[in-house]
This record gives structure tokens, sequence and C-alpha cells, in this order.
């Protein structure tokens, strides 16, 4: 049986590392799954290159940032440079962070908690979901979840395969050009396919003219417009393949025909946008509260919102969720009422959550240390 530990933290972006650290400085044993190949993963896929960091911090908020290794410097640096703050408080303490490891479930047995992810398992008494507020969507077929990548990790994995990429705007377009690009540089007329669900494809003007260099540089490049994914299946390999209809027959007997394509899911990149985590919390069992009659401020009418108490803790006993998961605001449990509670998006917000997670964490677990 695999080790229990005090805490597993789901996620490595601000919130994550800062739990991570804390846990650590306190002798809290723990261990942190990221899905992307490294810590931040988020911040690198979704900040602009060379994007200032402002060490915000909301006007009303009566703390000082509370994880200082993490904070942005006090005068704004490149995205770049900040990662790399980072990375080095990462190695230097040598956090406990897995890396590309997908969370998909939590199970619980009296009182331990067992954490799925797409590679393995692992226990521990609390949980700590700080995954953000950037969910990959999923194109819900078989396998998709597990097997189909949802952005652009390391390019030359693509080189000498076909590859399809899913979706209709400037992201899945730039993960086309990047394909297309290291296929040239390589020499590698193997084509990447390009499908979307409706039969135009919608990129601003500078992408559209990126991409059309590459293509007029030698790109092989083949658009499926119209394509659906239908099914995921296993074939007679053992290989999980997506197949996407690109054309559909109705024929007059009512017996309609299609034309397919059915790639193996390792060659595809499904880049249909993100969501908000409102249907992992579902997923979950942890409870939600509906914005109706203008009981919410921040949250639109009809969101659900995350139900928590003032220390974070979710309706599931042991499950705590922090950072940009519960932004920009949470339903908290406080004195008896329910109220709604603003939590903007910023790392400021994220450190400093993990900071008073830890502390309950400590208290919960009866921790001296
Ligand atoms: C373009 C942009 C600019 C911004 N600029 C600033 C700024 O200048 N200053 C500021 O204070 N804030 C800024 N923010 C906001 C700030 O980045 C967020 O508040 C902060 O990143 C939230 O931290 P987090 O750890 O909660 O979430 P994230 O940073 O989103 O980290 C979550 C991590 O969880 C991982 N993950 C997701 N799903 C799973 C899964 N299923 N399994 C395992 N891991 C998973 C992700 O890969 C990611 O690394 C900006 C945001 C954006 C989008």
């Amino acid at each position: 049986m695999n080790r229990l530990h005090d805490v597993l933290i789901i996620g490595g972006g601000p919130a994550g590392v800062a739990s991570a650290l804390l846990c650590k400085r306190h002798g809290l044993s723990y261990l942190a799954l990221e899905s992307g190949k490294l810590a931040f993963q988020g911040i690198a896929n979704s900040y602009p290159a060379g994007k200032p960091v402002y060490p915000s911090k909301p006007k009303d908020a009566p703390e000082p940032f509370l994880v200082e290794e993490l904070r942005p410097p006090e005068e704004a640096v490149a995205v770049e440079n900040y990662l790399r703050q980072v990375l080095e408080v990462v190695q230097r303490e040598q956090l406990n962070i897995q890396t590309e490891e997908n969370f998909q479930e939590i199970h619980e047995e009296r009182g331990i908690l067992t954490v799925l992810t797409d590679r393995g398992s692992y226990r521990a008494k609390k949980v700590i979901l700080a995954f953000g507020c950037n969910i990959p969507r999923e194109l819900t077929v078989y396998g998709d979840a597990k097997m189909v990548a949802k952005g652009l990790d390391d390019v030359e994995k693509y080189i000498g395969i076909r590859t399809l990429v899913i979706g209709g705007g400037n992201s899945a377009a730039d993960v086309v050009i990047s394909i297309l690009k290291a296929k040239r540089e390589a020499e590698d007329g193997t084509p990447v396919f390009w499908a979307h669900r409706t039969e135009t494809f919608r990129v601003n003007k500078e992408t559209a003219q990126r991409l059309g260099e590459e293509i007029l540089l030698g790109g092989n490049i083949r658009l499926l417009p119209g394509a659906i994914p239908r099914i995921g299946e296993v074939d007679n390999q053992g290989m999980e393949r997506l197949v996407i209809r690109i054309n559909k027959f109705e024929q007059a007997d009512g017996i309609d025909l299609y034309h397919a394509l059915s790639f193996p899911m390792q060659n595809v990149i499904a880049c249909i946008g993100s969501q908000g985590p409102g249907p992992i919390f579902e997923k979950l069992g942890l409870q939600l509260i509906t914005c109706t009659g203008g009981v919410c401020k921040i949250g639109k009418e009809g969101e659900r919102l995350a139900l928590l108490t003032t220390e974070f803790e979710s309706t599931r006993k042991g499950i705590y969720v922090i950072g940009g998961a519960i932004s920009p605001s949470f339903m908290r449990i406080s004195a008896g009422s329910i109220v709604e509670e603003k939590h903007p998006n910023l790392i400021y917000t994220a450190l400093n959550d993990a900071y008073h997670v830890v502390e309950a964490i400590r208290k919960a677990l009866g921790s001296n240390k």
C-alpha cells in the first residue's frame, strides 16, 4: 500500500507551491501533484511572453504577503524572471512536486483520502485543491481526459507523426504554427490536421499572418472544418484512438453515411478553451450555492459558488480549496450564516490562502511542528 501523507496538494501554481513550502517548513509530510511539466505551468502557459508580473495586493487587504519567497519583486519583472525566481525556490528547498500528474478524483474511506490521477493513486489525511481557474475543456469522448494533450508541452513529440489539433481559435492556431515550424526545421513532411467543429476558424490578424507564413514556407497543413470528435475507442492492438467525423451524408433510407478519420489519441492536441472549476467541484461532490435573487454581489446570477468554512475547508471533510479556483468569490460559512466572500484572483491571494490553510491543517492534525 502506498505511503500515507499528511497533505496532498493538487496544482503547482502559486497556491500549490506555497502550500508545499509551508508544509515542508512545518515538517508535515506532503506531495504536490502538477499536471504540467514544471511548477507554475499555469502561469507559464497563460501569460504572454515578457508580461510584467505585479505584486498586486487588494487595497483593503490587512495582511502583508505571507510567503515572501514566492512574492513577485516590488519592481515588476518579466514573467520569465519571476518563473526563474520560483523555480530556484522549488529547487533549493527540494520541494516534493510530482509533475505530469493530472488530477481526476478523490475517494474517502474511514477518514483517509485517496487521490486518483492519470498515473496513480496517492493517500493523505488532508487534500488542498489548488488547481486554479483555467481548467481545460475536455472533448467528452471516452479516454480523452487521460490520453489527449490539452496544450503543447513538447513540440519534438510531434515530429514524424501525423498530428491532429482540435479547436478553432488563436490558441489552437498557435499550436498548429509551432508544430508546422518544428516539422519544417526537422525536414519532416508529415501533415498537421487542424479540425474545428464549425465551418470557420476564428483567429486574429497577427496569428493569421504567422500561420500564412508557415504555410507559404512549405507547412503541410490539412484543414478539417466542420469536423466533430465522435468516439474514443481502443483498437485491436490496444491503441486508444479518437474518431473524428469529417462528413455526414444523409441517405433516403434513413441510414446515414459518415466519413471519419481515426488518430491515435497520443497524436491529438485539443485546444478547445478552458472552463471554471465548477464541474470538478460538482464531480467531487462539494456543496455549491447558486447565486439567485440578487444574493451575490460578485458572482453572476445563476453561477454556482463553492461553500467553504472560514478555514477554506469544503463540505467534504479534509478537502480544502484555495487560490484562483475560488476566485473571484466563494460562499463562506461564518457564525452560522452564509455570505459571499470577495476573493480577487491574485498571486497575493493564492500565497496567503496557502498560509492560512496550512495553519488550519496543522491545528486539525494536532501538529506542534
Ligand atoms: C495573463 C495573466 C496575467 C496576470 N498577471 C498577474 C499579476 O501581474 N499579478 C498578480 O498578482 N496576479 C496576476 N494574475 C493572476 C495570477 O496569475 C493568479 O491569481 C494565480 O496564478 C493563481 O494561482 P493558483 O495557484 O491558484 O492557480 P494557477 O496559477 O492557475 O495554478 C494552478 C496549477 O494547477 C495545475 N493544474 C490545473 N489542473 C490540474 C489538474 N487536473 N491536475 C494537476 N494540476 C492541475 C496547473 O497546471 C497550474 O500550474 C494574472 C493572470 C493572468 C491570466
